[in-house]
């Protein structure tokens, strides 16, 4: 097994960063100043957790990263006492907090305004101010809204086909060696932290282990404060429901 080969497993994405390290410094977007170097990116689209263990395992690795937080989100809650808690552990591993915007949410002329505000709001949990922005669901947009005040992951230098590398829907749409062979100047390199585990896993498992994280949240909060939730539901709710 070599890096050519693609694994959605930690042990390849580290092997592929070390042949990146070999020509860029991997650098989180905001300490990208329009150099040649590797930006490395995560969207956080799902949950916060596997973008706490991606960190943990960057700390561990040496690479820095920026970790781009969706305020919108239905999955996730990044202004809660969880959420709260496992943005601050990403930047205590050394990873940056960015923001990840839906612009479908605003109409055209408030795009700025919207990004702004949700920086801010992002800023109050990270202590520090939010200066990247990357977009979510770009395929959705007829076009591609840059910020002004940010730095911008859809940026001309670092986004293009030999610019820019996604696993996007756990897919590489060119092969992450041909992208290197062709790639010149400054890079982009988005992984999406649920793709990436010690072992590789499809995404019935991802999403099977990101439900029954959801139950065992559920299960906490009102069993503590909730006694016909106790009583009606001895066991734990995972189970009660049949979740394996
Ligand atoms: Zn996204």
């Amino acid at each position: 097994m070599t890096w050519s080969e693609v694994e959605f497993t930690l042990g390849w994405l580290g092997d592929f960063l070390d042949q990146v390290a070999r020509r860029w410094s991997i650098l989180p977007m905001g300490r990208w100043h329009g150099q040649d170097a590797a930006i490395l990116r995560h969207d956080i689209d799902l949950d916060l957790e596997p973008a706490l263990r991606m960190a943990q395992w960057e700390q561990i690795r040496g690479f820095q990263a920026t970790h781009f937080v969706l305020t919108t989100s239905d999955c996730y809650n990044p202004f809660s006492a969880t959420g709260r808690r496992m943005i601050q552990r990403i930047q205590e591993c050394g990873g940056e907090i960015g923001l990840h915007f839906d612009p479908t949410l605003y109409p055209a002329q408030e795009l700025q305004a919207a990004a702004e505000s949700e920086a801010t709001q992002l800023a109050r949990v990270t202590g520090r101010p939010v200066t990247t922005v990357s977009l979510h669901c770009p395929h959705r947009l007829e076009s591609l809204p840059l910020f002004t005040g940010f730095t911008n992951a859809y940026d001309s230098r670092i986004f293009g086909p030999t610019r820019y590398l996604s696993d996007s829907s756990r897919r590489f749409r060119n092969s992450p060696e041909e992208f290197l062979k062709q790639a010149s100047g400054p890079i982009q390199l988005l992984f999406h932290p649920l793709h990436f585990q010690h072992e590789e896993h499809t995404y019935p498992e991802i999403f099977r282990v990101h439900v029954n994280h959801w139950l065992a949240r559920i299960d906490q909060e009102h069993r503590a404060v909730n006694h016909n939730f106790r009583d009606q539901i001895p066991l734990s709710l995972a189970q009660t429901l049949g979740h394996r």
